[in-house]
């Protein structure tokens, strides 16, 4: 695991911030099935993983929001 921070408000979706342990997609790509078609979610997997370098980042209390332009952080 890369030792940089993950900036969860640069992509589409937070959970891009990170690599899926699922289907080996990187940093800043959407999921894909197992045919190769793009997936409607993201893998389960990517998403606690997203969760647990968000906290690791950012402490518990920590939470990202949706704005007109992208994505916040807030405390
Ligand atoms: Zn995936």
């Amino acid at each position: 695991m890369e030792s940089d921070p993950h900036d969860f408000t640069a992509y589409v979706h937070p959970v891009l911030a990170v690599g899926c342990p699922d289907c080996g997609k990187p940093i800043g790509v959407w999921c894909v099935r197992p045919s190769g078609h793009r997936a409607s979610g993201l893998h389960r997997s990517r998403r606690m993983e997203a969760d647990r370098v968000f906290i690791d980042q950012h402490g518990e209390n920590a939470a990202i929001n949706r704005t007109a332009d992208g994505w916040t952080i807030s405390k």
